[in-house]
């Protein structure tokens, strides 16, 4: 385009510049004025209406089409280019024109693209304008595809990602995700961007305007994204975002920061976390909350057995099992559709003998899912076909029972019954009770479904005889009563006489063996009648499997409805499980609050309560609310039962989210949108990291994505560390939680620092808990009673008696720590002090404890961390001070 041009100086910046953004128009700031040079000026005079004029040469040929717009009026114009599908790089001067002595420095400053705009006039204020960025990754569960997704809107700083996991060439969920989100743009990689054709082209038509960014590859490389991601974060993983395990998800979104990046040029602070987006739909619970809490298997030991799922399963069949553990791991947030599981609990656990009717023809149910997937991939034999028939004969019973319900859920799940009457009967017709498992041996199908068979089976069934009229036939024709008719491999049917008799057998009969005792003959009619016999047999084979396999692609055709059929059964024998076990264990239906407060009397935690002997486990009231008791700040001595409580808590609300009756006299629970927990180290080791970072990574994921409808458990943190840096850092989380968005985080904090508990008589939404103990001879008894107000003693000594710590250092332990509690606790630098008389002489005359803790200090060089440590030490000091 500039080939004939004479290049001025001005025009070879300009060029340069433009070949770094080839493909956006370039905005070239000339004073008051963004000028548009060659082809992107012939486009935007086009989109913009503008006049096309030209930059005057000598002569013609020098000519430089050029249109420009004023610089106080450009965010109009850049809006007009964006909804027209292109990019604009804008070019600014970046020193004082009168300073510079030769040609003014310019420089791309932002590029302003569809999904990246921060001009008010193109953004909808009531909606986010995201950019999207998608990578496609391998098998990682059970689907074949992973498809990473991350979402940003430059203008806001929500930064999204999520993982959805589809079949090779389902987009389903993946499409949900994007047109829920409706961005304005997609970037994929070069590589993908082939592959993606027939999603891309259905997203194009289901979101309008979506303009498609091809990025190089490199940007979505694993370790590449990970890294954009980090630094600017500046964390060292991302598990403080909760998102460490969506490896796709991180690869679109590490790829889509580099792009904001590149098109914003600024540092984007105002993106500072990176959120896993959750469906609304479910209260979610990450995947430490969901170990910790033991929801499908235990900790230690991964086994099933002391698992929520294994105490609430009693369905029977595994469709049920399966949707329950589903419910566990996705519990609804929906107040009807809890509701409605509720009252169905209620109703069936009310009618004892609709509940044992139901659950007796639930068991005679097989696996209508798995058999189903097995027929539609061609795998099904006759047996399979006959388990799905059996099942399909109780659905008419289900729907009748169901139906006589009152109006409830059961009765509607009843109405939507498909009960395959047409399959059932098909089957029925047409598959053998004895079906062998294998399909080439005949066998499978019923006479009376095929009239072809039949005649095959007719031949089958009298060939045996029409050989034996043939013998008799035969005997008479040749008068040797002793001729016989026998069979073998070799030469099939033949007539064998004794040697004596063979001399004078018919004319017909063609000698075909000779024995020692006798003759084999066989005659054209007998062959014939072979034939028939023994093709028959084939064309049987050959035709019952034509049949079986016709009938089970049938059976496949209907592979959705019988799926819907299998999810009707899974949803009712999940509530008929539920409630089973509400009878069982005698739990009581949760109310739904209308605030957001929860309020549990007599609650128990259902899987210890089950480990204990009967009446032994000590049920607790809990309150959380938004108000008084946002934060409860619980202490009492280890084994008292502090994380049995913050548990069956956190338990407590997720049943009544999955629509399960609760282990409490009375429960009245709020919604809430998730469910945190900090709980114990027990997997650390496994994850190979340091205690302490994998519990503030937790910590850090609770903090950033908590909200005020959130349910937060914390059990001890702050432990990893030395006990002031431990201390800080919990004092400071609870006062976040206690104050986040201005109303709290319900929090249940159980803690050994006693010092947190100064924090109720500050902050009017932090309340002190603690675990009751009583003493007695010198040890004590746990009560497991959580009873209001702080407890200031930790009881460690007796704790580590009944833990089986020897008598006499427990005794000199005591000892020791009455010294300390006088504050005679500076040096214990006696060097006999195991021997000799144990007095008040081991210990050096003391200095006064503040005194020591000032010495060499600098307020100075104190970090204001140091200095609050410092406070807390004073305080930790005084308090202990006789
Ligand atoms: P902490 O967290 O205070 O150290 P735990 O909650 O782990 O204590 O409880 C320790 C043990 O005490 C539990 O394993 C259980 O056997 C028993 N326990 C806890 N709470 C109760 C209770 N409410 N009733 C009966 N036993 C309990």
């Amino acid at each position: 385009m500039s080939g004939t041009v004479k290049i001025t100086p001005m025009l070879r910046q300009y060029l340069e510049i433009k070949a770094q953004y080839p493909d956006a128009i370039l905005f070239y700031r000339m004073g008051d004025f963004y000028e548009m040079f060659f082809d992107d000026a012939l486009t935007a005079s086009r989109v913009l209406g503008l006049t096309l004029t030209s930059r005057s040469g000598k002569d013609e040929a020098n000519r430089v089409p050029m249109c420009g717009v004023p610089h106080h009026a450009v965010s109009g114009y850049l809006g007009k280019m964006i909804r027209a599908g292109f990019r604009v790089a804008v070019c600014e001067q970046v020193e004082d024109p009168g300073a510079s002595k030769g040609i003014v420095r310019r420089e791309v400053v932002r590029v302003v693209t569809p999904g990246v705009t921060l001009d008010e006039q193109t953004l909808d204020e009531k909606s986010n304008t995201f950019v999207c960025a998608l990578w496609r990754g391998p098998a990682r569960k059970k689907k074949p595809v992973v498809t990473g997704l991350a979402f940003l809107d430059a203008s806001t700083g929500d930064f999204l990602v999520c993982e959805e996991e589809s079949g090779t060439d389902d987009h389903e969920q993946v499409i949900d995700a994007l047109t829920r989100m409706q961005p304005a743009e997609l970037l994929v990689a070069e590589q993908q961007r082939q592959d993606l054709d027939p999603l891309l082209a259905s997203l194009t038509t289901l979101i309008p305007g979506l303009c498609l960014t091809v990025r190089g590859d490199h940007h979505f490389e694993a370790e590449t994204a990970r890294t954009t991601l980090t630094e600017h974060f500046r964390t060292a993983n991302l598990a403080g975002f909760g998102c460490e395990q969506l490896t796709t998800g991180i690869r679109a979104a590490g790829a889509l920061l580099a792009y904001i990046q590149e098109t914003q040029k600024t540092d984007l602070t105002h993106i500072r976390r990176l959120t896993p987006l959750d469906n609304d739909r479910f209260l979610i619970i990450d995947d430490s909350s969901r170990r910790n809490l033991e929801l499908t298997e235990t900790i230690v030991g991964g086994r099933r057995e002391g698992s929520l799922l294994a105490v609430l399963d009693r369905t029977r069949t595994p469709m049920g099992a399966r949707y329950l553990r589903k419910q566990i791991l996705f519990p609804l947030r929906d107040r009807d559709r809890i509701q409605a599981r509720l009252a169905a609990v209620e109703l069936l656990l009310a009618d004892t003998g609709l509940r044992a009717e139901l659950r007796e023809t639930l068991a005679a149910i097989y696996d209508i899912e798995r058999l189903c997937s097995r027929l539609a991939l061609g795998q099904g034999n006759g047996r399979d076909l006959n388990s799905l028939g059996l099942s399909l004969a109780r659905l008419p019973r289900i729907r009748e029972l169901l139906l006589d319900c009152p109006p409830s859920l059961l009765k509607d799940i009843g109405a939507g019954l498909d009960t395959q009457d047409e399959l059932r009967d098909l089957i029925g017709r047409a598959i053998r009770d004895d079906a062998p498992v294998g399909l080439r041996e005949g066998n499978m199908i019923r006479e009376g479904y095929n009239s072809e068979l039949d005649e095959l089976l007719l031949i089958l069934r009298d060939g045996r005889q029409m050989i034996l009229d043939l013998e008799a036939r035969e005997r008479e024709r040749t008068g040797n009563p002793k001729l016989k008719v026998g069979y073998n491999k070799v030469f099939g049917y033949y007539f064998e006489v004794s040697r004596a008799q063979a001399a004078t057998v018919p004319d017909d009969y063609i000698r075909k063996q000779t024995l020692v005792n006798g003759e084999r003959f066989i005659s054209p009619e007998l062959k014939e009648l072979e034939e028939k016999i023994t093709t028959a047999s084939e064309k049987r084979l050959e035709l019952e499997y034509r049949l079986f396999t016709g009938i089970r692609d049938r059976v496949a055709a209907r592979a959705g409805e019988l799926l819907a059929t299998a999810l009707d059964i899974a949803r009712i024998d999940f509530l008929c499980g539920l409630a089973e076990a509400a009878d069982q264990y005698h739990y009581t239906r949760p109310r739904l609050a209308d605030d957001r407060s929860l309020t549990i009397r007599e609650g128990r935690h259902p899987v210890i309560e089950q480990a204990l002997p009967p009446g032994r486990f000590v049920p607790n009231d809990v309150r959380l609310d938004q108000e008084e008791n946002g934060v409860l700040i619980i202490t009492g001595p280890n084994m008292a039962g502090k994380s049995t409580v913050l548990r069956q808590t956190a338990l407590i609300v997720l049943m009544t989210h999955i629509g399960s009756f609760v282990p409490a006299d009375e429960a009245e629970i709020c919604l809430v949108d998730r469910i945190f927990t900090r709980v114990g180290a027990m997997d650390d080791l496994r994850r190979g990291q340091s205690t302490f970072m994998v519990e503030m990574n937790e910590t850090a994921n609770i903090l950033n994505n908590a909200t005020s409808d959130s349910l937060v458990v914390l059990d001890e943190i702050g432990r990893g560390t030395s006990t002031y840096d431990g201390l800080a850092i919990a004092w400071a989380v609870a006062e976040e939680l206690a104050d986040r968005d201005g109303c709290g985080v319900k929090t249940l904090f159980a803690t050994h620092y006693h010092e947190l508990t100064e924090l109720a008589a500050t902050h009017p939404r932090i309340r002190n808990y603690s675990i009751a103990v009583r003493e007695y001879r010198g040890s004590i008894i746990f009560l497991h009673k959580l009873i209001q107000g702080a407890t200031n003693r930790s009881y460690g000594i007796q704790v580590a008696g009944l833990a089986g710590v020897p008598a006499p250092v427990i005794k000199r332990a005591r000892e020791i720590l009455a010294h300390i509690e006088k504050g005679e606790f500076n040096r214990p630098d006696a060097p006999g002090a195991s021997t000799g008389p144990r007095q008040l002489s081991l210990f050096q005359p003391p200095t006064h404890p503040l005194e020591q803790l000032f010495t060499d200090i600098d307020p100075n060089q104190l970090t204001p961390m140091e200095g609050l440590q410092l406070v807390f030490e004073a305080v930790d000091l005084l308090k202990r001070l006789p």
